[in-house]
């Protein structure tokens, strides 16, 4: 196995090339985030344009822009740093079925401290329950791709009701890292094949994100998605300890594991079943910024963060909840693992539309709207 000069990716990593210095692919694809996205006062500057944007486009409307709250450290430090840019976001939750007690009082916390609106969609159960059990039963390594579509595709039909056209996203490149494609892969026509295969139910109220409904949002209704916290120096721990101290925010303890079943997955399925360890990827991200020494993250990479109790009493809890045996349970995770490409995905089309893309955002043409470096790998 070898291992990337720079940062904690391996071998095992899918999509993994080394340049001639024995640095990745991923850390060369960071560095051009980093051009890309700068923070400081560059990145300032850019806020700035954007907020001045929201602010003229909000005017006469209710909000300024929209933004998907889970009772996390991004998305409730993302609503005190809107509020102190003097926006008025309308924070919209998406109820899944898995929030644990602290999530929920978490968001409540920040929209009542913040005086923000809080809209939540609660998905219906018995069809989100199908759609979640048909993921599992087609072994990909990205059990959540259900939960984030829906949250996609709900953010942008807000976005169309109240007239706003900015979406703002909690991700950040500096404190996420890059993933590699195959590990989270997603789009709205592998969402509806996957449950055609799987399912036992047509999907008639689940917002899912097909293709056309995706341009007609970004092209039509000219929605942007704005992943703010690209552009500052943003840290997960200066952040966690701000909003304790601001939000009464509470820690869950462990990356994700503000629901059980995002537990399971982090804790037990992406690692172990699919030896995709996330914390590589969010690790690595800090050792290239140089806020974690690369020996000392080598040592957190071997310590355990799910206890075999743990895992145990969690899958209890996920099939119960599920409707299914423990037995049809431990069945249904141990089946050999898939990859996206043996089910229908949007995929084919967009590495067609490559080369084309490239040119457009080069030209600057609808620039950023696809990702377009996912397709080329
Ligand atoms: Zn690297």
């Amino acid at each position: 196995m070898s291992q990337c000069a720079k940062c904690l990716m391996d071998s095992e990593v899918g999509g993994i090339e080394f340049n001639e210095n024995g640095i990745c692919n991923y850390c060369e694809e960071f560095d051009i985030l980093i051009n890309a996205n700068p923070a400081g006062e560059k990145g300032q500057l850019l806020i700035d344009k954007v907020v001045g944007e929201m602010k003229t486009i909000g005017k006469n409307k209710s909000y300024d822009c929209v933004v998907g709250v889970s009772g996390g450290t991004d998305s409730t430090y993302l609503l005190y740093i809107l509020k102190n840019l003097g926006l008025r976001p309308l924070a919209v939750h998406f109820d899944n079925g898995w929030n644990t007690e602290i999530a929920v009082s978490n968001i409540k916390n920040a929209v009542t401290i913040l005086d923000i609106d809080l809209f939540t969609y609660v998905v219906n159960w018995e069809e989100f329950k199908d759609l979640q059990l048909s993921f599992l039963k087609a072994s990909l390594p990205e059990v959540e791709i259900p939960t984030d579509m829906g949250i996609r595709a709900i953010l942008y039909k807000i976005a169309v009701k109240e007239g706003v056209k900015h979406v703002i996203s909690g991700n950040s490149f500096r404190a996420e890292g890059i993933v590699p494609q195959g590990w989270g892969y997603k789009d709205g026509k592998l969402l509806e094949g996957v449950q055609k295969i799987f399912g036992t139910q047509k999907l008639k109220t689940f917002p899912n994100l097909l293709l056309f409904k995706y341009l007609y949002y970004v092209y039509l209704r000219k929605i942007k998605i704005v992943r703010i916290l690209n552009f500052m120096d943003y840290s997960k721990e200066e952040a966690k300890k701000l909003i304790i101290k601001e939000l009464d925010w509470q820690d869950y303890g462990g990356h994700h594991f503000e629901s059980i079943y995002t537990r399971f997955f982090q804790g037990y399925l992406a690692p172990v079943k699919f030896n995709m360890d996330r914390r590589k990827v969010t690790m690595s991200a800090l050792v290239r910024l140089g806020k974690l020494d690369r020996d000392e993250a080598l040592k957190l990479l071997t310590e355990e963060i799910y206890s075999p109790e743990m895992k145990k009493e969690d899958m209890q809890y996920i099939s119960k909840k599920l409707g299914i045996g423990f037995d049809e349970f431990v069945g249904i995770i141990g089946a050999e693992t898939k990859s996206f490409h043996e089910y229908p995905s949007y995929y084919p089309l967009m590495k067609k539309l490559t080369p084309i893309l490239n040119w457009m955002n080069k030209k600057k043409i609808l620039s950023g709207f696809f990702q377009t470096g996912k397709f080329s790998r």
